[in-house]
């Protein structure tokens, strides 16, 4: 058994992440500067994106997408329950309604069919999660769209670098929304950025996510700018600090790396794996596309096992293998519950997944005895508690 405790995710920040955060702290530009803009330009490059606002963390994208737009009270937004919590905390704090919509058994992305049965007349807007990395089905999604007039916003949080028939997440006609913590493909600390081609809605999140002032306004303390500013309309403070950007301006030319990396390791385990009838393995979807691997979340068959999932987990724990929840399904939790109460049986593929899915270690900077080692210690667990 391993002796050091290997955890699910762990950043990969080398020399030149480390030397560029010391010449922000020496310059004395800490915040909104010229290294925001580095990244902002070069993010928007990679991406092949119109548009990219940098922004503190892809919940704050979320929330200035939603207000951009001016979704809020009576209207309802179609998200998936197989998510991170921030995704509908933001459509409530906007002052609209989620409605989850279930998702499908192989992807465990939102299931387009169940998205149609949830459309009415309140309905603004779709926001598909591209689970893990892999990317929804765009196409019909946006057929779905264009026949409502609704607006799909991508939580695109794990889905830096994934492709869909050759068209990489954030250049499609929609609002998609990266986020940058450490957990995730690359990072900046804390961070995220929203892609979109409509420009009106660029200069909207711009201004709301500082004060409500005019775009370039932080330069108002440089060389070249003025003092003063005039408030447009009371906005947030949601900005990414040059500190932040520093490390991401040396994580982009890393991320394709990374994305190989992670997929070699996810390939591994799906070949370990495969003889594991008490395992139901992650699925790529038929479509063309390049899954950017930011998770690797089996589920445990409980029915056949002598443990459940959090038992499972614990076991792993105890072989020094760290694992992750993404995720306890949104209707299971107390608020949404309380807000939504929406019954298991309403969403029955996100109910079931959600009681056995886990994520197992997963990073480039893992190394192949790291890989053996989960491998390892999932089919000790697996065998030991059979039943
Ligand atoms: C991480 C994550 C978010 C939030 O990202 P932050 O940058 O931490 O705000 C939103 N949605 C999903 C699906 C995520 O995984």
């Amino acid at each position: 058994m391993r002796t050091t405790f290997l955890p699910f995710s762990a950043p990969l920040l080398g020399e030149e992440e480390i030397a560029e955060v010391v010449d922000s702290l020496r310059s004395g530009w800490l915040t909104t500067g010229p290294k925001v803009k580095r990244f902002e330009e070069e993010f928007k490059a990679y991406i092949g994106a119109p548009h990219a606002v940098p922004l503190s963390s892809a919940t704050a994208g979320l929330h200035l997408t939603l207000l951009a737009l001016k979704i809020g009270a009576g209207d309802e937004v179609i998200t998936t329950p197989m998510t991170f919590a921030s995704t509908v905390s933001m459509i409530m704090l906007a002052g609209a309604t989620p409605v989850l919509a279930d998702i499908e058994p192989g992807t465990l992305n939102i299931d387009v069919e169940q998205v149609r049965k949830k459309i009415t007349p309140a309905t603004r807007a779709i926001i598909p999660v591209h689970f893990a990395g892999q990317p929804c089905d765009m196409d019909p999604l946006f057929k779905l769209a264009r026949e409502h007039g609704l607006t799909i916003i991508e939580d695109a949080a794990h889905a830096v670098g994934t492709e869909y028939n050759g068209r990489k997440v954030g250049t499609f006609d929609s609002v998609s929304i990266f986020s940058f913590h450490p957990n995730k493909n690359i990072t900046t600390g804390e961070g995220g950025m929203v892609c979109t081609p409509d420009e009106a809605l660029a200069e909207e999140i711009s201004l709301l996510k500082f004060h409500g002032m005019s775009r370039e306004a932080w330069k108002r303390f440089s060389a070249s700018g003025t003092p003063g500013y005039d408030i447009m309309l009371p906005g947030f403070k949601y900005n990414m600090m040059d500190i932040q950007a520093a490390i991401g301006i040396h994580q982009l030319p890393r991320l394709d790396g990374f994305i190989e990396r992670r997929r070699q390791i996810a390939e591994q385990y799906n070949h370990a794996f495969g003889s594991l009838p008490e395992l139901v393995l992650p699925r790529y979807a038929p479509y063309q596309q390049r899954h950017a691997w930011h998770l690797y979340t089996p589920l445990v068959k409980t029915e056949r096992l002598s443990i459940d999932r959090d038992g499972f987990m614990a076991e792993l724990k105890q072989r020094n293998i760290g694992t992750g929840l993404h995720y306890r399904a949104i209707h299971h939790h107390t608020c949404y519950r309380t807000a939504l109460g929406i019954a298991d049986s309403e969403l029955p593929v996100a109910s079931y997944a959600s009681d056995r899915i886990l994520s197992l270690p997963l990073f480039p900077a893992m190394t192949d005895q790291d890989v053996h080692d989960v491998i390892a210690a999932v089919t000790e667990v697996v065998t030991a508690f059979r039943s």
